[in-house]
């Protein structure tokens, strides 16, 4: 059962978008957070990969890691990560991160488990529909 999410969001889009839709998916378990096995009392934080490539992804999650063992007891395999639709998917901010595949290899290096996808906007999925957004 997961008892932390750890939204990574785009650090370029972070720089207009204070991640409102990111946060409302979450609060009403739609788009990403559907069908999760999460705990009541789960908890959620977001923070950025840090910019191009991603690779402060790898140490902001290491950290994350031990400080919920060290404070809250909260192990490795009760932690979620969660990459947010600004990375995943081609959408009105841009196209997909470049650096998807290596975002995923750096997580998988920390040890957690991770799920693509917070908000699912119904226009960007129209426009996924009619081959405007390629992902
Ligand atoms: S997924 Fe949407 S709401 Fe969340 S940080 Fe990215 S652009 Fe903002
Ligand atoms: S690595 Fe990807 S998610 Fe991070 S700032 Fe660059 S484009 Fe955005």
């Amino acid at each position: 059962m997961i008892k932390l999410i750890a939204i990574v969001q785009c650090h370029l889009v972070h720089q207009r978008c204070p991640g409102y839709f990111c946060d409302k998916a979450f609060v009403e378990r739609t788009g990403g957070f559907e069908n999760l096995d999460l705990a009541e009392d789960v908890r959620k934080l977001s923070f950025t990969c840090g910019g191009c490539c991603g690779r402060a992804t790898h140490r902001k999650l290491m950290t994350l890691k031990e400080k919920a063992r060290k404070y809250d007891n909260i192990e490795a395999d009760e932690i979620l990560v969660v990459l947010a639709s600004c990375i995943t998917k081609d959408n009105h901010h841009g196209p997909e991160c470049p650096h998807h595949g290596y975002l995923k290899e750096l997580i998988a290096k920390t040890g957690l488990a991770v799920s693509c996808d917070t908000h699912i906007s119904k226009k960007a999925e129209k426009n996924r529909e009619l081959g405007i957004y390629k992902t």
